[in-house]
């Protein structure tokens, strides 16, 4: 139970909102962008700054609140949040800061994928991250960060060059290549536990027109597709991000009406640079497969591509999510794929297959606590749906498709692609070689395992 003075004391000093079950707002604050995961925190702490979380960390630990981290509150089990604990909420620490000369990108940890890739384009440059504008930033980059220009610039964490950390001792240290190289190499991959992240800077590469977009076809061309995908992409060009999905056509405009509800194929991709350029790296994709129904590859500036499918993936909907690293797309495992999406539970559910080769391959297994740097592709099987009642068919179908197509997969997976059940052995696997020395950065930096609500890296065989 937490005292009335140590909540008054606490209200006083955070220049941000401090929010209780009680309070006006409270419902609209905990809500996360999984709407099957309902968390009912005692406390939610809306910082401003640092000093707010500085207070907040010490606020938390002083009076044994279990302490959940929240940047966009995109992740898949809720981990931004925590039941009858202290949410250090930081979605309000935004602010973008471009440096064109330097081309460097300083980003809050409050910060959307669209807050950044929206300050960035008017420099004509992109940090590499994720494909849909509302994920918030902090928790991809943590995990990894795969999305369009992966291929070519690496992960989200290949380009981030410093962080500012709040440590679970109250402590405020700068994490680099230079200044806690410990603790820099652990917070590329390692997730929230080593400390709250309160500024980014990451490297950005040039981007501003794009040529890309959606292509379909129907399902009995997707053993095709797949299949010319899988041999394809080694010799696609780095600056070609592609990934290929099995989904249905969304019974919505603008999508073709005769198509609606029908099972489809898609491959969809990002060509940075020339449309001339782009449509010569696309005309294979037009030239050798069958004719695609929806055909909307073409040129747009890059935060168009990234916020495209925001429409379709409004927050509160319900998801369950299953990841695994793939080496190598056999035709039996194409035809598991099939087999599954044919059972999907749900139009909006789906499979997608993200290259993690080229730039993701340069850096070494143990450069970054994010060793899978030998896969072709992060996979993620996702069950999504608006309505509450489908929960648990979402999660039958999700664990089972993940099941049948498990031993075509590399063992463990991405952690930004994982629920909240998926046990320690899973996480160790995911970090291989480099998870003896996780646990070594966390038990110099958080002894005690204040920052467990994350797919946990225990410092010892703590709590
Ligand atoms: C629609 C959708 C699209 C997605 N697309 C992609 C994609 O293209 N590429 C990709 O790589 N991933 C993608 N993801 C997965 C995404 O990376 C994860 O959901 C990620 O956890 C989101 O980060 P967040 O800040 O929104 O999460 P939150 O729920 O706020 O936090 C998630 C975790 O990160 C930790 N955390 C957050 N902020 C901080 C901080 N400042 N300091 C320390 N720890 C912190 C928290 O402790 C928590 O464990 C997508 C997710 C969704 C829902």
């Amino acid at each position: 139970m937490l005292a009335e003075a140590p909540i008054a004391n606490f209200k006083t000093s955070l220049r941000g909102q401090v929010i209780e079950p009680q309070d006006q707002g409270y419902e609209e604050a905990r809500a996360l962008y999984n709407g099957m995961i309902d968390k009912r925190p005692r406390v939610i702490a809306r910082c401003v700054d640092v000093a707010d979380v500085i207070n907040a960390v010490n606020f938390g630990r002083d009076n044994n609140l279990l302490i959940a981290i929240r940047g966009g509150g995109h992740n898949g089990p809720g981990l931004g949040s925590c039941d009858d604990g202290l949410v250090i909420d930081l979605s309000e620490i935004k602010g973008v800061r471009v440096d064109p000369a330097s081309r460097t990108v300083r980003a809050g940890p409050g910060c959307t994928q669209g807050d950044v890739d929206h300050a960035c384009h008017a420099f004509g440059l992109a940090v590499p991250a994720g494909i849909v504008s509302t994920t918030g930033l902090a928790g991809l980059t943590l995990g990894g960060g795969t999305g369009y220009l992966t291929r070519k610039h690496g992960l989200t964490i290949d380009n981030l060059v410093e962080a500012d950390v709040v440590l679970a001792e109250g402590r405020f240290v700068t994490a680099s290549s230079t200044q806690n190289e410990d603790l820099f190499w652990a917070l590329r991959g390692g997730g929230g536990n080593f400390g709250v992240v309160t500024s980014f800077l990451f490297k950005a590469h040039p981007v501003s027109m794009i040529y890309g977009g959606p292509m379909f076809w129907e399902l009995k061309d997707a053993k095709r597709v797949m299949e010319w995908y899988r041999d394809f992409l080694p010799k696609a060009p780095l600056d070609w991000g592609v990934f290929v999905g099995i989904k249905t056509m969304p019974s919505t405009d603008p999508f073709p009406k005769e198509h609606w509800g029908k099972k489809i194929v898609a491959l969809i991709g990002c060509y940075n640079g020339s449309s001339a350029d782009g449509e010569k790296a696309f005309a294979p994709v037009r030239k050798e497969l069958p004719p695609a129904i929806v055909d909307w590859v073409g040129p747009m500036p890059f935060p168009a591509l990234q916020s495209l499918f925001d429409p379709l993936m409004p927050k509160g909907m319900q998801w369950y999510w299953k990841g695994a690293y793939v080496k190598e797309l056999t035709d039996k495992a194409i035809d598991m794929h099939l087999e599954w999406i044919g059972k999907a539970p749900s139009e909006l559910s789906l499979m997608h297959l993200y290259p993690i080769d080229g730039a993701v391959h340069r850096v070494g297994k143990d450069e970054t606590p994010w060793n899978c740097r030998d896969g072709t592709w992060s996979m993620v099987i996702a069950a999504i749906d608006p309505d509450p009642a489908k929960a648990a068919h979402l999660k039958r179908w999700g664990r089972a498709y993940w099941e049948a197509v498990n031993p075509f997969t590399m063992g463990g997976g991405y952690v930004n692609f994982m629920m909240g059940d998926e046990g320690d052995a899973r996480i160790s696997a995911t970090y291989g070689g480099n998870f003896e020395r996780l646990t070594t950065v966390k038990r110099k930096y958080d002894p005690n395992n204040l920052f467990r609500v994350n797919q946990n890296i225990r410092p010892t065989k703590g709590p």
